[in-house]
Formats: structure tokens, sequence, C-alpha cells
């Protein structure tokens, strides 16, 4: 486990020369890298997708236009610690503010791996009774940090005590740990998971090369054990941001039985300019995908709108309409008239 500046360079994942570049970013901005992450780099390449993702960069420090603390405004929705509420029929609720990896491009970085980053009991308990006395909560969704941090004994009450609520029928975590810490997906934790009522795990997969055999193994875990997976996507500037990168990723999950579920395009979180394509670009990555790859290993591409106005998907439309009806564009960029209903015009 690597946490320091000074581990980053013993372990030969930075030079020497860029220690101080190193201890700046990290007394802004947490650092962490587990081994099997740190095993997947090639330090000899200066552009390796996973050293990108965790490995420190002194742009962190250079805030851009337009970067916000609370890129997506949750602390508007946020009733009470813990518990973030901007959907009538479901809840976040972020009961551990720590990671096994830190992201260079987190959305939630200055909230995370602060003081206090372990909901307390009395907090937990307000938080557990909020969602009972909200009967419209449908979906609790654990996240963080990252919730499979917590002891099995800890997950195991979140898990129990949301079994207890008649009116939540669905429980989804959200967690990188099947792929940054694999062998932490164990039997213990995987019975803690265990419900009557639809539990859903969504793990966080940027790059191909994340999904290695122990990876593979953790998943396999959770599905034999009838947990349904999901996984989310950030696009990435020099991560992701390529065709071919995004299609094996989303073939070797699907193939993994984890069904891509949303591609983000990367929040105004600050110091993480270097990590934004535009949206445009994006459209044009999806637009691609779609018409080239199986549909089962499609996202939603999707904005969090600043401000906290939810998330909208942003693919780029194939229809639009004219005088004769419908145009509809194919994969190959060929249009095609599809008739409008007659009622459509009646008004
Ligand atoms: C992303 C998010 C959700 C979950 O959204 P889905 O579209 O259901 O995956 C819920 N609440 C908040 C505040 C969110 O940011
Ligand atoms: S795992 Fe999620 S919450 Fe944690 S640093 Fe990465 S993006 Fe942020």
């Amino acid at each position: 486990m690597i946490r320091r500046a000074e581990e980053l360079v013993a372990a030969g994942l930075v030079a020497p020369g860029r220690l101080d570049e190193m201890r700046g970013v990290a007394e802004k901005f947490a650092v962490a890298l587990t081994d099997e992450m740190a095993a997947l780099i090639d330090p000899s390449d200066p552009k390796d997708p996973i050293a990108a993702q965790f490995v420190p960069s002194g742009k962190e420090l250079e805030s851009a236009k337009d970067e916000v603390a609370d890129p997506i405004g949750e602390e508007r929705f946020s009733p009470l610690p813990g518990i973030v509420h901007r959907h009538r029929d479901r809840v976040l609720l972020k009961p551990i503010l720590l990671c096994p990896v830190y992201c260079r491009f987190c959305f939630r970085r200055e909230a995370i791996a602060k003081e206090g980053a372990v909901l307390g009991r009395a907090d937990r308990e307000r938080a557990f009774a909020y969602i009972r006395e909200h009967s419209e909560i449908w979906e609790v969704i654990v996240t963080g940090g990252d919730p499979f941090l917590l002891s099995p004994r800890r997950l195991g009450e979140i898990v129990r005590t949301l079994d207890g609520i008649a009116h939540v029928e669905v429980i989804r975590f959200h967690t990188r740990v099947p792929l940054a810490d694999p062998s932490r997906v164990n039997a213990a934790l995987v019975r803690a998971l265990g419900s009557e009522k639809a539990l859903y795990v969504v793990i966080h997969a940027n790059h191909p090369r994340e999904l290695t055999r122990s990876a593979q193994e953790a998943a396999g875990r959770l599905i034999r054990a009838g947990i349904p997976l999901l996984s989310q996507t950030v696009l990435l500037r020099g991560v992701n941001d390529d065709a071919a990168v995004l299609e094996a990723l989303f073939r070797k999950l699907t193939a993994m039985r984890i069904k891509p579920y949303y591609l983000h395009h990367a929040d105004l979180a600050p110091g993480t300019h270097h990590f934004r394509t535009g949206i445009e670009e994006g459209r044009r990555l999806v637009r691609r995908l779609r018409a080239e790859v199986s549909g089962l290993c499609q996202p939603t591409y999707v904005l969090d709108i600043p401000g906290g106005y939810g998330k909208v998907p942003i693919a780029p439309s194939q229809i639009e309409r004219d005088e004769r009806g419908w145009v509809v564009e194919d994969g190959c960029g060929h249009r095609h008239l599809y008739p409008a209903d007659p009622a459509e015009d009646a008004g």
C-alpha cells in the first residue's frame, strides 16, 4: 500500500526529482495506491493509463476556470450528515469517506479522506431514521468514499437495517474495491451483503487493464452469491478517451457479467482540467461504439449538471423531425425517413 510521496519514489513510480511535486499535491489531496494497482503500472511509460489515474501530478494544483469544490452540488441536497437526497425515490448513504485508491480526478476529492471520514454511530442512526421516515425512498445507494472498506460486520449492519425498512426495495453499493483490492471481497464480505432484497453492486472501472484475473475472481464471488454487477466509467483524457480502449473495456466487463451502466463525463472538480475531454469528443466516441459494438456493452453517457440538477444522457440524438416526418440516421451515417404519427401533427 502506497500513501506517501516518498513511497511513490521508493516504488519507482516517479523519478526522485519529482518528490517535491508529489509532496505538494499530497498536502492538498489524499494519495493511495494498492499493491494491485501499483503492479499494473509500467514506470517506463510516461502515459501509463493506470499511473495517470492514481499517481499525483503538479497539474492538480492549477485550478481551472469553472472548477468548484462540490461540482455536482451535493451539499444543497444533504439534509443531514451521510445522506444526499436529490431525487424523490432514492438517496445516497455515505457511511465512509475513505477509498482503497485515490483517483486524481475524483469529483468528491474535497470531501474525502478528511477528519471524521467514518460516519459515527449517532449520525448513522440519524441517517437510518431519515430513511425510515421517508416512505418515498425506494432505493438506497450506499457510496462514499468506498463502502467496501467497512468491516463485514459494519456492512452487514447496514444491509440488515435496510432490509428491515419495508419501503426500501433496492439496495445499491458503489465501489472500486473489487478491482483495486480484490482480496478484500472475501467470504465474510460477500456474506455481509446477503439480503432478501434486490442488492446491486456498481463497480468503478476506467481501463481494461484494471480487469485483472484477481478482479475477475472477486467479481465471480459476488455473482455466485446472486448479486448483479454493473459498472461505471469516467471518460478521462489520457486514460480512456479512445474508441479502442473503451471498446475493450466494455467488452471485457460484459464478458465478466458486469453490465456497463454509466459513462460519466468528467466533473468540474478542482485541479482536474487535464483529465476532461470536450463533450463533442465524448459524443463522437459513444456514437462510434453504438455503431460497432454489441448493445449489451453500451453504457449511458451522462453529464451531472453542475449545481445539483441531476444526471442527464448526452449521447447524440440520431433522430430529428422535419416537414416529411422523422429523419433517422443509421450507424453508417445514412438517413432514413420514418413516418410521423398523424396525431403528432394534429395539435
Ligand atoms: C448519481 C446519483 C444518484 C443515482 O442516480 P441513478 O441515475 O439512479 O444511477 C442518486 N442521487 C444522487 C444525488 C446522485 O448524484
Ligand atoms: S474511488 Fe470514487 S470516491 Fe474514491 S477517489 Fe476514486 S472516484 Fe473518488
